[in-house]
């Protein structure tokens, strides 16, 4: 049993993030581990997590949407919890994939107002909507899970219809800069005291993801772990994020930046790259190439290479007219504009993310496939 829920929690593990690029709702997670009513369990479970973020999932029709979780430091010590659950909940924070907080008051609306993004908490926040008047006016941004037939859904604090957002205009100058935090071995901010510009370079290059939004509640950018005002280490690099869509339905997100291209493949040997064999059929797995095409930044532009045997072919503007149709010889390379899309085999399209509004899936796969029985049980309902 204990050895499933580990399971689980490794599928969980690829879904929280502080990647401002990837992440597409914040939460409280000592909050979100209480909603008991969710599945009738223990007082504090984890296997919560997995489930609101299947309700985002569903929500957004799309697969493998990553949330940024804001976590009270209690809840690593926190009894309710398996030794388990805390040991994994450390790990995710010494990695940076949670932002742990002894105070967390309103950061969690915080980064959500800098980035955009919706909340997920049953919190009504009424006292917060003088600072973030989206709380109570814009339809989609703060969103309650609540128990559902199939799972929890995520109910909309404001109806409405939603319209795309992205970060505020203070969010977007706070994102266009790379910040350091004096705090030695700082995990969301490169850390290093002292050890030189080229050490702090190797500090966030290990980092695998973006920097988080600082947080601005002393007025200046500060390390919302440490407390510690931050310091301006220059622009930050530029990126694209990028969609894997198969048979119109979008699978994930990943991001290019300049110094780390991506090869999207069957199988990339490459670490960074992204693996497409799980979701293709017998045909496109022949076709596809263990390492298919290579995405990068050169000065300002996205290329795409292909690395294949098959070669692939691009839709100009997303164009689905074969007629306009570009073939993308073996080793070629080519700029991508706009609502360009990379097609690896019929259906099998990478594109930036903006160029799809839905993921188009009903039904996405679950965080939560490994999961016993017994975890998600429903509740009693007499
Ligand atoms: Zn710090």
């Amino acid at each position: 049993m204990r050895f499933e829920i580990s399971k689980v929690l490794d599928a969980i593990e690829d879904r929280v993030s502080t990647d401002p690029s990837l992440v597409r709702a914040v939460l409280d997670l000592a909050e979100v581990v209480r909603y008991q009513d969710l599945d009738g369990g223990r007082p504090a479970s984890t296997m919560r997590l997995g489930m609101v973020i299947d309700a985002l999932g569903r929500h957004l029709e799309e697969d493998n949407v990553p949330v940024y979780a804001v976590v009270h430091r209690a809840l690593l010590s926190d009894a309710d919890l398996t030794s388990n659950e805390r040991m994994v909940l450390r790990r995710w924070a010494d990695n940076g994939l949670v932002e742990v907080l002894v105070n967390p008051a309103d950061r969690v609306l915080e980064v959500a107002d800098l980035l955009g993004l919706p909340v997920l908490s049953r919190g009504r926040f009424d006292g917060m909507s003088g600072r973030f008047p989206w709380v109570t006016s814009v339809p989609g941004r703060l969103l309650a899970p609540l128990p559902g037939a199939g799972g929890p859904v995520l109910a909309q604090r404001v109806k409405g219809n939603v319209a795309a957002t992205g970060p505020s205009p203070t969010g977007r100058k706070l994102l266009a800069r790379t910040w350091r935090c004096k705090e030695p071995g700082c995990v969301l901010f490169g850390g290093g005291g002292g050890g030189g510009a080229f050490a702090d370079l190797a500090e966030i290059d290990r980092k695998p993801s973006g920097q988080p939004p600082p947080t601005l509640r002393t007025g200046m950018p500060t390390c919302p772990r440490h407390d510690q005002r931050l310091s301006d280490a220059g622009p930050r690099p530029t990126e694209e994020v990028l969609s894997i869509r198969i048979g119109g339905m979008v699978r994930r997100r990943f991001v290019v930046t300049a110094d780390r291209p991506v090869v999207v493949g069957r199988a990339p040997d490459d670490s960074g790259g992204v693996r497409l064999g799980q979701w293709l059929n017998d045909e496109a797995r022949r076709w596809i190439s263990r390492s298919h095409v290579r995405f990068e930044l050169r000065g300002g532009d996205l290329v795409a290479q292909d690395v294949s045997t098959n070669g692939s072919g691009v839709r100009p503007g997303g164009s689905m007219d074969e007629a306009e149709r570009v073939a993308l010889a073996r080793q070629q390379s080519r700029v991508m504009r706009g609502g360009d899309i990379v097609e690896l085999y019929p259906g099998v399209q990478v594109g930036r993310s903006s160029t799809w509004n839905s993921g188009g899936m009903t039904n996405p796969s679950s965080v939560m496939a490994e999961a016993p029985t017994m975890a998600i049980r429903l509740p009693d309902r007499g």
